[in-house]
């Protein structure tokens, strides 16, 4: 996978944007630890918000959809673990703010329908928003990782990025019928 930003950028002489904290990422594997603290803060909010997803669907198809994405998530949290452990780095959590709005984006969604076929689309409509942000994320750390030659954490991360993608193609086929049934929903 390419990264749109590797062409080379000449900003050696002061740049406009905003100043840099203290303990700010001194390069791109910094950049990479701080992505997988990141997504491993969202994987673990997941394993909390997918079951209340499961709570609110009524289709049998998306029931066992989340349920299957459910397993893979927590296997995913593991797997993050280990990806720390190649880095040698420790596992540390570090709040996700997309995932937070996300999975709060999700709830709100669950409240303002009716248990049946329109929540079930919303509930797909958020999940999916989520499952793009995980491919977004993988997709990109694997690519640093890949680069940096960390080879090892690269290959458990595609397994994820994977994951994330048959994830999102399941949700968007039972997406199909759940969304004609809920236009019926609308004489
Ligand atoms: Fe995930
Ligand atoms: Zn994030
Ligand atoms: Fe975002
Ligand atoms: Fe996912």
């Amino acid at each position: 996978m390419t990264n749109s930003n590797s062409q080379s950028v000449k900003e050696k002489s002061a740049p406009k944007g905003v100043k840099a904290k203290s303990g700010a990422a001194a390069g791109l594997r910094d950049l990479m630890v701080d992505g997988l603290k990141d997504i491993y803060w969202a994987e673990k909010t997941l394993t909390k918000a997918i079951p209340k997803m499961i709570k609110n669907a009524t289709s049998e198809d998306l029931i066992e959809a989340l349920t299957s994405h459910l397993e893979e998530t927590k296997q995913q949290v593991t797997r993050l673990e280990q990806v720390f452990e190649t880095l040698g780095e420790k596992p540390v959590a570090k709040k996700c703010d997309a995932m937070d709005g996300l999975t709060k984006e999700a709830e709100d969604i669950m409240e303002s329908t009716e248990a049946g076929v329109v929540r079930d689309a919303g509930i797909i409509s958020a999940g999916q928003k989520v499952e793009h942000y995980e491919i977004a994320t993988y997709g990109t750390l694997c690519s640093f990782a890949k680069i940096l030659g960390e080879n090892e954490a690269a290959s458990l991360l595609e397994q994820t990025l994977n994951e994330e993608k048959s994830a999102d193609i399941k949700v968007s086929e039972i997406s199909n019928s759940i969304n004609l049934d809920a236009a019926g929903e609308e004489e």
